[in-house]
């Protein structure tokens, strides 16, 4: 008899590759041990439509929860698994049982980083990774309530956005001299700060928080490093993520920045596979070795290591995109900006639609940020995998259609 495929994590990829296993034949047991009490859920919305209180539980769900007992999938939430023993296939969980496998699969997704300043275990300071703390989140926001949000990356941008639809006074503290910073243009930063100043929100840049003032334990303020103090009801802290690769560190897997896989998303042994947030794999169109932290990566490292199970080929690599909602903005980006010589920006900021085009050196498109600009991205994730070269006047020339700027590249328009 087979043990079959043990799942650690029962979040998005978790639950694609469990979904991906049965569509490829696969017939052993599937058995996905998850830390939280939800079954597979998309965090998306936790951050936009289920903050603002527009999504309905079911809406959350990866697959509806039929669907597992359908498939002979077993779950077994709010359990965590403790260790690997790697010698006997074999992982220990926290309800003192043990599962053997045949293949492991490790989809631990990612940690918050966690802001250690004085002040900083007050109620009413909060953080947004799973839909517990959506709860948390949503229940301390409301009309009036002053939200001061630590981190003007897209998870604290989405959070403003939302908190604004909900009627609460926003302040978002940002540490570097511009928004999203460390991952976008600085026309789409400075499209971002016009968008949410624009929606009453007050930015601060290059403001780093020394710690929270709190009244009897409750957070009433954000304290500057320059002496500022942001009144507040509420505190979101959205610093960003880490791989959770503890448990495939101590099992002695290789990893650096997140469980390094390869294209199969398969760790250095061969039995154990990683997929989505926690892992540091190839990205063959920039040959380089990335953490992503993405839906479509999720998706598409979970179609990969099934493929691999199953014994047949994975699907073709993508190219690696993104996507933010904020008000009425829908951001997405293909491709990522390494080796960039020239930025093209087409189409004016201030009408709320354009796509910041990014091109190497000899002119082949390595990544396009497009803002309401669906044509330009659907064309962008093309480009981006053919490697194609663009003209950068056209373009910049919004007389062109999508299609025309690339045909004129190849000189037939
Ligand atoms: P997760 O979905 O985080 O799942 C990992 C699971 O493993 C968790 O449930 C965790 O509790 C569990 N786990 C960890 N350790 C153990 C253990 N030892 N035992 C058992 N279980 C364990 N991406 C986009 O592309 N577009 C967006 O707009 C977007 N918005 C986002 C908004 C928010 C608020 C958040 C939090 C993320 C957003 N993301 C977005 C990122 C995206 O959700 C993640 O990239 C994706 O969830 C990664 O899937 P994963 O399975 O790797 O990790």
């Amino acid at each position: 008899m087979t043990n079959g495929v043990v799942v650690i994590g029962a979040g998005h990829a978790a639950g694609a590759c469990a979904a991906a296993l049965r569509q490829g034949g696969y017939s052993g047991p599937v058995t996905l041990v998850g830390a939280e009490p939800l079954p597979p859920y998309q965090r998306p919305p936790l951050s936009k439509a289920w903050l603002k209180g527009e999504a309905k539980a079911d809406d959350l769900l990866l697959r509806p929860s039929t669907f597992y007992a359908e498939k002979t999938i077993t779950l077994k939430l709010s359990t965590r698994v403790l260790s690997i023993d790697r010698g006997a296939r074999r992982v220990m969980l926290d309800d003192g049982s043990l599962l053997d496998y045949d293949h492991l699969v490790i989809a631990t997704g990612s940690r918050l980083r966690v802001l250690e300043v004085p002040g900083a275990d007050s109620a009413g300071i909060l953080e947004l990774r799973s839909h517990a703390d959506a709860e948390r989140i949503k229940e301390a926001l409301g009309p009036g309530k002053c939200l001061a949000v630590v981190g003007g990356g897209y998870i604290g941008l989405e959070v403003a956005a939302s908190a604004r639809a909900l009627g609460c006074e926003v302040t978002v503290i940002e540490r570097e001299a511009r928004l999203l910073a460390r991952v976008a243009s600085e026309t789409l930063s400075d499209f971002f700060s016009r968008c949410h100043a624009g929606h009453g929100v007050s930015i601060l840049t290059g403001a780093s928080v020394a710690g929270f003032d709190a009244v009897a334990g409750q957070v009433s303020g954000v304290r500057l490093t320059d002496g500022r103090v942001i009144g507040s009801d509420v505190a979101v802290v959205g610093i960003g993520a880490l791989a959770e690769d503890a448990l495939a560190a101590a099992a002695g897997l290789e990893c650096r920045n997140g469980v390094v896989v390869d294209g199969d998303a398969r760790t250095s042994d061969p039995a154990i596979f990683a997929i989505g947030d926690c892992t540091l794999r190839p990205v063959p169109r920039y040959a380089r070795s990335l953490r992503l932290e993405s839906v479509p990566n999720a998706l598409e490292q979970a179609k990969r290591a099934a493929a691999a199970v199953c014994g047949k080929p994975g699907p073709k690599p993508e190219v690696p995109w993104f996507w933010s909602d904020q008000y009425d903005v829908r951001l997405q980006i293909a491709g990522l900006p390494f080796d960039v010589a020239r930025q093209v920006v087409r189409g004016d900021p201030a009408s709320g639609s354009f796509a910041v085009f990014h091109l190497d050196a000899s002119g082949v498109l390595q990544a396009v940020e497009a803002v309401n600009a669906a044509p330009e991205f659907v064309a962008a994730r093309q480009w981006v995998a053919a490697r194609q070269v663009i003209n950068a006047g056209r373009a910049a020339d919004i007389t062109l259609t999508v299609k025309q700027i690339v045909e004129a590249a190849a000189g037939k328009a």
